[in-house]
């Protein structure tokens, strides 16, 4: 596989980056998830403009254009023969010194790395997701924003890990005032009554892209859409929970601290969101 750093196509086990770089030192830095489908990048523009307002939000300043960003994204799916992957495009704070301050770091790095995909098996999107509410609380936005897309996902780690060592594959995060924030990689929604409900931002939600393709296939079909602060409560008594991520798509809850979500099968209407999902990938991005 090749790698990209700094401005070369390097072999995986030459790509490297310094010890004192700070994204390693510090987690100082961002980065994206991006999918490719069938020769096609899925809303690159989407992804690289919230790369671009995370580097913002941390004072990063990318020395790269947009169009040049894209064109690496494609060109390192090209150099390892994928037309079906997923990309991760990193950009760290670079190297400096051991301090904290990031005015030691002059260059920041950038690294893109297009790989197969790791999938959810597919009898998850058959029967569902069991998830349960974990202690470890989504990250105050007053103290690091969850809008920003950092390499700091120690929060989410520990809230996975407590997941796992539940026997649970995922987990749900509340904030700090107990509303349901999203999931450790995930966006999450609820579906009642033919309503469909997601937390806003302010709840500490991140800025999914596929979150934002599910709110306008929700617009197409005529589906109404509300973005409130929701609360476990919510979630139990909804008719049906699914949630969004480049990786996992549309993918339906169907439990969830123990307690089945409707009749405890995949809802119908999170069946039409994933079908609609999987045509819009098969219609929308850009080519190779
Ligand atoms: N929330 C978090 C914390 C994430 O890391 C991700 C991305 N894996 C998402 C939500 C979903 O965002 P997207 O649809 O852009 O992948």
């Amino acid at each position: 596989m090749k790698v990209y750093v700094d401005g070369q196509f390097l072999d995986q086990e030459d790509a490297k980056i310094s010890v004192f770089d700070h994204g390693l030192l510090y987690g100082d830095g961002i980065f994206e998830g991006i999918r490719l489908y069938k020769g096609c990048v899925f809303k690159l523009e989407e992804h690289l403009e919230r790369l671009e307002y995370s580097a913002k939000a941390i004072l990063l300043s990318m020395p790269w254009s947009r169009q040049e960003l894209s064109d690496i994204v494609c060109e390192a799916c090209r150099l390892n023969g994928l037309t079906d992957g997923y990309i991760r495009l990193v950009v760290t704070r670079g190297k400096g010194s051991l301090g904290l301050s990031p005015k030691t770091c002059t260059v920041p790095s950038l690294i893109v790395i297009a790989d197969r995909l790791w999938l959810y098996p597919p009898e998850y999107y058959e029967n569902g997701l069991k998830i349960i509410t974990v202690p470890t609380r989504r990250v105050n936005a007053a103290a690091l924003s969850p809008g920003v897309k950092s390499l700091n996902y120690l929060n989410n780690i520990m809230a996975k890990m407590e997941a796992d060592r539940l026997g649970y594959i995922e987990a749900l995060m509340l904030n700090d005032q107990g509303y349901i924030a999203e999931c450790t990689g995930d966006n999450v929604f609820i579906c009642h009554k033919g309503t469909v409900w997601t937390p806003p931002f302010s709840a500490g939600a991140l800025k999914g892209v596929t979150r934002q393709a599910v709110l306008e296939i929700a617009d197409d079909l005529g589906v109404p859409v509300k973005e409130e602060n929701l609360t476990r409560y919510d979630v139990w008594v909804a008719d049906e929970c699914f949630l969004t991520g480049t990786a996992a798509e549309v993918i339906p809850v169907v439990e969830v601290d123990g307690r089945p979500i409707g009749d405890g099968t995949p809802g119908k209407m999170t069946e039409k969101f994933l079908t609609e999902f999987r045509s819009k990938v098969a219609k929308e991005g850009t080519f190779l």
